[in-house]
């Protein structure tokens, strides 16, 4: 891992980068990469006066997720148990909106939702609105690999981790809980008019935790974002992805998002691409957003860039969110329509970058 966070020190390629500039697109410049990987941890207004030392913790959490994927790539392991581990890294790290440091429903409850997907067989899985499973992410894959299901919501989705024993880490609800998106609930709420709900059981607040780099109290729809997912293609040319959320905060009526649903929020085709998304799940549920940037290149023969430029500019509306994904070729896209996308990315070819607004925070390119 020190040797991948080291690689960030490295001399950028003015040749490719002259090339590139500006498109977010790979470099046709560089050779064909034999993996590639992708992951986001939301989009959404992230206020621009966020302190460098703030701005620096997200960074460092994000190049630490992806140096888990570009381990595991590298030493030939499958996309999908680098999308896996990835996704468990950050479900695991209380900055963003999944697992540990996800958003409370109304009721003040975590409720969670994940999908994964194999595009080598279209094999999938995904759970809903569960509350005691640590890793909402290994149950989609149990989902996916032990059932002839596709999608398990709540409590029956928990007693199917039940079923599984030692293999899928069991925790109480208050383990998810973060002051930090305490807080956030209470704006939204405030802003509702309606009253604050008891703190869970076994939960305690913090005195002066910073709240999420999403948040802003001007706009509290889009303090909830901060989704997490994973894109990847392995050496042997499979892709994989997986998304996982606490949703938005405030949500009621046991509301699911667009990560769960597969084709919406999560998407992988050996045959295209593996998409994840983030923003307002109703939108991508709507536009079957994944699906749909995968359709056309299939059907419009046009790259993935455009497919998701199209469909992230095109049909989704300004703010909504956007994408992570690659292609079959190893081609990379990181499309947003909101002020910024928490990202990172880096291929075979030594294209590694992590960044937050539209231009990457860190980057090298051409130094493996
Ligand atoms: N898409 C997620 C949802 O609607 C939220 C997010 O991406 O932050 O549940």
């Amino acid at each position: 891992m020190v040797r991948v966070l080291a690689m960030f020190a490295c001399v950028v390629c003015a040749l490719c980068l002259q090339a590139c500039r500006g498109t977010q697109e790979r470099c046709t410049m560089q050779p064909r990469a034999e993996w590639a990987i992708v992951l986001h941890g939301g989009a959404g207004v992230i206020d621009k006066d966020t302190p460098p030392e703030r701005v620096r913790e997200y960074t460092d959490s994000l190049a630490r997720a992806l140096a888990v994927g570009i381990e595991m790539l590298e030493s030939g392991r499958p996309a999908l148990d680098a999308v896996e581990a990835v996704v468990m890294t950050l479900e695991d790290d209380e900055k963003f909106n999944a697992g540990r440091g996800a958003v409370f429903t109304a009721e003040g409850r975590n409720e969670l939702d994940a999908s994964i997907m194999d595009g080598a067989t279209l094999r999938c899985g995904a759970v809903a609105g569960v509350t005691t499973v640590k890793n909402p992410v290994r149950l989609a894959r149990r989902v996916m690999e032990r059932t002839r299901h596709v999608l398990l919501s709540r409590e029956g989705a928990e007693a199917f981790a039940d079923s599984l024993g030692p293999d899928i880490a069991r925790v109480e609800p208050s383990y998810f809980f973060t002051t930090r998106r305490w807080r956030v609930l209470e704006e939204v709420l405030k802003e509702r008019g309606e009253p604050m709900p008891p703190l869970p059981k076994g939960a305690s607040l913090s005195a002066g935790d910073a709240p999420p780099a999403t948040q802003s109290v001007r706009d509290t729809r889009n303090a909830t974002f901060g989704t997490v997912g994973c894109v990847a293609l392995d050496r042997s040319g499979n892709l994989a992805a997986a998304t996982s959320t606490g949703g938005m905060s405030g949500k009621r009526w046991a509301r699911i998002g667009d990560s769960p649903i597969i084709g919406a929020g999560n998407y992988a085709n050996n045959a295209s691409c593996a998409v994840s998304g983030t923003g307002t799940g109703e939108e991508f549920i709507r536009h079957g957003v994944a699906r749909d940037i995968s359709d056309r290149m299939l059907y419009k023969g046009v790259s993935l860039n455009q497919a998701a430029r199209e469909v992230v500019h095109g049909v989704l509306r300004p703010d909504d969110g956007g994408i992570i994904a690659v292609s079959r070729s190893g081609e990379i896209a990181m499309v947003f329509n909101s002020d910024g996308m928490f990202r990172a990315a880096a291929d075979s070819t030594g294209r590694l970058e992590v960044g937050i607004w539209e231009r990457p925070e860190m980057q090298s390119s051409g130094a493996r």
